[in-house]
């Protein structure tokens, strides 16, 4: 039987860039380092994923890696030794590590953070002088450590309350004294839990005489040796088990005043302004729906490397398992695509409801395509020799994730959608 293509059609390469420069009209740094993290990728992380799954153990030697490659410092400013990437090119870059290795792209997300957030983002919000000041000085000595020492740092926010959820203030606490604070309470699922060199945690100042609130939330980054700090419990998930994502316990940790990667009320004005902040866990799982896809190209065409080269792709009913496949991931890449263009601060209603679509579209997309990959390709296809049980499991997590987990996005977007700021039904 031979194939009929009606279009003159390209190679089908199964590691081609998730956006093509020319297609999206990436900018040159967002096609550089997109290309950097998918070379990377493709030649170091895939082989690596799978023991770090296995074992639940961090992917150290990914991370020593994108050091000598500069990605530590993806979101420094150049002028600090970074390559100076703003919230789009790193987006499409962490799509890019996803696509290799899940949970290295979702703990370099948390890395990434501390950068983005004090560098691009904080450039965006207003500032006293003095606020701005000490913001400069205080942010070159976290890119120092970054940049030219390797360090990783890490984001625990999740307490198992309300407060990643973004409704009550953190109850981890930092009380004011002299010279920096003293922080107490606890962290769960703190991704790089024994690898981070600093965690940077959201912790709620304590103001004498007034209740809490979530303008004093304060963003500081906690030594990982500092006294005091503990990391308990154990790391046996179903997915995402390179994150070691185990518990941290604060008991009157003392940290210095410089440490603080935000000065006082700065989380707040962004949270409330620069909401898509909070869509940077997306692109891990953008990543792995389309390694979803590659590998079901790859294996129906019988090319994967180490099997017997068995074609499948003849069925009908294959082929239309990967137009669905194709089609749920075109329509997660575009709607992904156009949220993430618009980010900035202040965004209209419509943009902050389309960032929970692309947000909920990217976390649901990638675990229906897993599901979809698994039963076109079969069963031999989800045996633990190959990559398809992983991107399974793993792409199950994102849904899961604070502050937008699919149902919440679902809950915004449906209340966004029927009322007006500040209208009620009373
Ligand atoms: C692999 C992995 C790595 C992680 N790494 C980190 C990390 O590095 N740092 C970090 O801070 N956290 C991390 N998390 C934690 C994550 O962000 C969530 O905090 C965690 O999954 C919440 O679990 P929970 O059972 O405590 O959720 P709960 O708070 O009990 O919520 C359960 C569900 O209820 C819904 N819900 C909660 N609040 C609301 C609300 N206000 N309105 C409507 N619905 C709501 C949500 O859909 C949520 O999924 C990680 C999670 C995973 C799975």
């Amino acid at each position: 039987m031979t194939l009929h293509v009606d279009l003159p059609l390209d190679d089908i390469d199964t590691d081609a860039p998730i956006y093509d420069a020319q297609a999206f009209r990436l900018t040159q740094k967002e096609a550089e380092l997109s290309g950097l993290a998918r070379s990377l990728g493709k030649a170091k992380f895939a082989d690596r994923a799978e023991r770090y799954d296995r074992e639940a153990i961090f992917p150290t030697e990914n991370y020593e890696d994108m050091h000598k490659a500069g990605l530590l410092g993806v979101c420094v400013p150049e002028e600090h030794g970074g390559y100076g990437a703003d919230y789009r090119a790193y987006m499409i870059t962490a799509a890019e590590i996803g696509r290799y290795c899940g949970a290295t792209a979702l703990t370099w997300n948390m890395h990434v953070c501390s950068c983005l957030w004090t560098g691009p983002l904080s450039d965006d919000l207003d500032l006293s002088d003095a606020d701005r000041r000490s913001h400069l000085e205080r942010r070159a000595a976290h890119y120092d450590r970054i940049v030219n020492h390797g360090k990783i740092y890490a984001q625990p926010f999740s307490e198992g309350g309300a407060a990643a959820a973004g409704v009550v203030p953190f109850s981890t606490s930092a009380a004011k004294v002299d010279g920096g604070w003293k922080i107490s309470g606890k962290k769960i699922f703190a991704s790089l839990s024994g690898s981070a060199d600093y965690y940077g945690i959201l912790c709620g100042e304590i103001q004498p005489g007034q209740a809490p609130s979530r303008r004093d939330t304060m963003y500081v980054a906690v030594p990982a040796d500092a006294e005091g700090l503990k990391i308990v419990g154990d790391w046996d998930p179903l997915g995402m088990r390179g994150t070691v994502s185990r518990t941290l316990l604060f008991e009157n940790v003392f940290v210095p005043e410089d440490e603080a990667l935000m000065p006082r009320g700065v989380y707040y004005q962004a949270a409330m302004r620069w909401p898509h902040m909070f869509m940077t866990l997306s692109p891990t799982y953008l990543g792995i729906a389309q390694a979803a896809y590659d590998f079901t190209v790859k294996y129906l065409r019988g090319e994967w490397p180490g099997l017997p080269p068995v074609k499948r792709r003849m069925y009908p009913t294959k082929q239309i398992g990967v137009a669905q496949m194709r089609l749920m991931l075109e329509q997660t890449k575009a709607l992904w695509f156009q949220a993430i263009s618009e980010a900035r601060p202040d965004p209209s209603k419509e943009q902050v409801l389309r960032a929970y679509a692309a947000q909920y579209t990217v976390m649901e997309n990638a675990n229906e395509i897993c599901q979809l990959a698994v039963r076109t390709c079969g069963g031999q296809s989800m045996l633990k020799s190959l990559p398809l049980e992983r991107l399974y499991r793993d792409s199950r997590c994102g849904s899961l994730m604070l502050p937008w987990t699919a149902e919440i996005c679902m809950d915004r977007i449906g209340r966004g959608a029927l009322y007006e700021p500040g209208e009620t039904d009373e």
